[in-house]
């Protein structure tokens, strides 16, 4: 977790909490396209638990391997993948 800690990802009305900003759709953090942020650490409009957790686990993951295989990220917390919606 980020804690107090004011990391260079953390952002907006929720970088003083140190939540780390991220794409509430794709997961993926607005400055570093490198970097997929979820779970506790990440400042995204959900609940902080295994719930919520367990929906964006998946898609971090598909979303990583994307950016890995330098392709678009797929996989949306909407539902339905990107690329198609
Ligand atoms: C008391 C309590 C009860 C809860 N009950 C529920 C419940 O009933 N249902 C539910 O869905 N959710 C519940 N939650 C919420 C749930 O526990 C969290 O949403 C979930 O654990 C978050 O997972 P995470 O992987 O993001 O973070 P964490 O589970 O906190 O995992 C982070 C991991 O990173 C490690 N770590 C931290 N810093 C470093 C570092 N610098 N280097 C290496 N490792 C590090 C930590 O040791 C930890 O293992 C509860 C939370 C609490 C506190």
């Amino acid at each position: 977790m980020c804690g107090t800690r004011r990391w260079p990802i953390t952002e907006g009305s929720l970088k003083n909490g140190g939540w780390a900003a991220a794409d509430k759709e794709t997961l993926i953090q607005p400055k570093y396209p490198n970097i997929v942020c979820w779970a506790m650490v990440a400042g995204l409009p959900t609940s902080k638990t295994g719930a919520a957790i367990r929906i964006q686990a998946p898609i971090a993951a598909a979303n990583l391997i994307a950016l890995m295989e330098g392709k678009e990220p797929a996989e949306s917390t909407m539902g339905t993948p990107r690329a198609r919606s």
